[in-house]
């Protein structure tokens, strides 16, 4: 799933090669990815591109006469822009924005579930949407030091914590497993368990994100590939040396998602095995 980095420098690449393009038509193949009615998807036609923005993990696509695209990826979507149309058969197909000069951006979704959604808001609401009024301050750049600690001051495990986008907006699966590994902390220690050193290590390592975002600008070009060169130290990389100390990177499994993280460095050097053995450490 993209997040904060990947849609960062998705909506940075789109920005530029879109704005001032001209809207020649827009339609919803997907039947449900389209979450607003009023106004129409029609009405972005004759419009411009005025740029495209992030929020948390969501790409925004801004248009002239103050229209904005909102657009949640969900596991499996991604906003790529194409040189020529698509064609019928391409089934990933959810919105589809097609410009007048021949190109198209579309919101496509992988796999067989269509949780990828889109809408179309008057730009000066789009603060107000439930799902961008909900979240907490964005990861990157990271809020002040205080407003961090005040934020994770809860009793809740740091992995699920740091990926609840209403405590801190940006971080999923991935980025999370290196932002505790940076911080050298345990992915089940409590957020209100921190000392103040901890606090502090966690808030330096959100830096991991703007890193992330900095590679991506050296390596890719104009266009970001379908597949983003992640910078990954240690997530998925279960099996793997630890790129600090040389100890195996372990895994926690969870229904839907993994926790990787070094048993040296982050858990006194113990190797998790479950999420019922997991919970009885902290
Ligand atoms: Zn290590």
């Amino acid at each position: 799933m993209p997040e904060l980095p990947e849609v960062e420098i998705t909506a940075r690449r789109l920005s530029s090669a879109l704005t001032g393009a001209e809207v020649e038509s827009a339609l919803a193949p997907g039947m449900v990815a389209m979450k607003t009615y009023e106004p129409a998807l029609e009405t972005l036609e004759g419009r411009s591109v005025a740029g495209v923005r992030r929020v948390g993990k969501m790409p925004v696509v801004e248009f002239s006469g103050d229209l904005s695209l909102l657009v949640h990826l969900m596991s499996a979507g991604r906003l790529q822009l194409f040189d020529k149309r698509a064609s019928a058969r391409d089934r990933a197909s959810r919105v589809l924005v097609r410009l007048a000069d021949g190109r198209e951006l579309r919101l496509r979704e992988f796999g067989t579930r269509q949780r990828a959604w889109a809408k179309l808001l008057a730009t000066d609401k789009v603060a107000e949407d439930e799902m961008v009024a909900t979240l907490g301050p964005e990861a990157w750049p990271a809020p002040p030091l205080d407003v961090f600690a005040e934020l994770i001051d809860q009793q809740r495990h740091l992995h699920p914590l740091l990926r609840d986008q209403r405590t801190i907006a940006g971080i999923g699966r991935s980025w999370v497993d290196e932002i505790l590994w940076e911080a050298r902390l345990s992915p089940f220690k409590q957020g209100s368990e921190l000392l103040e050193t901890e606090v502090e290590s966690l808030h330096r390592a959100l830096g991991v994100l703007g890193g992330a975002i900095d590679h991506y600008e050296e390596v890719i070009g104009e266009t970001v590939p379908d597949k983003l060169p992640m910078p990954l130290q240690v997530h998925r990389r279960e099996g793997e040396p630890c790129p600090r100390c040389g100890t195996t990177i372990a895994a926690v499994y969870f229904k839907e998602h993994q926790a990787n993280y070094c048993p040296k460095e982050q858990t006194g050097g113990r190797v998790l095995k479950d999420r019922r053995l997991s919970r009885l450490l902290k």
